[in-house]
């Protein structure tokens, strides 16, 4: 069977706590530079780099603010099996599964530059290497010459296929937008007008006084 056959099915992962711009400008960006079939955004259940989390919405809050966010994206899907699992997620489990069930399928998992740099301390990032495509995308305004650097380590390291993502530093992440709903300042532009609404309506992030999309 040729190259042709084959999908090619990008993977956004993340705690999604909640899922903001930065999420979806990054995965819009991976399916157009790669060309790829589609955008799973996969939340995850329990990361084991975040076990120590209070201040965040319920898994299915998370769940919610994603689907809410992708909807009227055709090439974007939600994939809820990591919250499914009992016990901590791990990302090596998940593409193991997902090319047992799909091996048709080529995977691209996308990244900030923040898990770019503490990829080695996922577990086992040699098999997540043999498993999928790794595409990383800037964050906190480190240089793409640092980035680079690191890439070259992990393509020694563990034989990883890792391509820089160009897109802009874009300067939001999940645990500004919870200080910032904590000290009842918008979101709004941050987040989709969506995710905004449900926010606001579930009183999420400790009951700050909700704030209408339309207001
Ligand atoms: P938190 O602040 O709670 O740690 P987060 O904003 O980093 O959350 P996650 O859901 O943990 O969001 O991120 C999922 C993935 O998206 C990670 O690989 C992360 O590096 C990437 N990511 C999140 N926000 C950005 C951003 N603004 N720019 C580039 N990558 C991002």
């Amino acid at each position: 069977m040729g190259d042709t056959a084959r999908r090619r099915v990008g993977i956004m992962g993340g705690t999604f706590d909640p899922i903001h711009i930065g999420h979806l400008i990054l995965a819009e960006s991976a399916y157009e530079q790669f060309q790829l079939d589609t955008v799973q955004f996969l939340p995850s259940g329990n990361p084991p780099h975040k076990t120590d989390r209070t201040d965040g919405a319920s898994d299915g809050e998370r769940l919610e603010m994603v689907a809410l966010a992708i909807r009227g994206n055709p090439h974007f899907t939600l994939d809820a099996e990591e919250m499914r699992r009992t016990g901590l997620s791990y990302t090596s489990d998940t593409l193991v599964c997902l090319k047992r069930q799909h091996p048709d399928t080529d995977y691209y998992f996308i990244i900030g530059a923040d898990s770019l740099l503490s990829f080695d301390t996922w577990r086992k990032p040699e098999i997540i290497c043999q498993n999928c495509v790794l595409l990383a995308a800037v964050r906190d305004g480190l240089a793409p010459s640092a980035m680079e650097e690191k890439m070259r380590k992990l393509r020694e390291r563990y034989g990883a296929e890792i391509h820089l993502l160009q897109t802009p530093n874009i300067d939001v992440s999940s645990t500004k937008l919870r200080a910032w709903r904590q000290e009842g300042r918008s979101l709004r532009y941050y987040v989709p007008d969506a995710v905004l609404d449900y926010i606001g309506q579930n009183g999420i992030y400790r009951g700050a006084i909700p704030i209408p999309a339309d207001s």
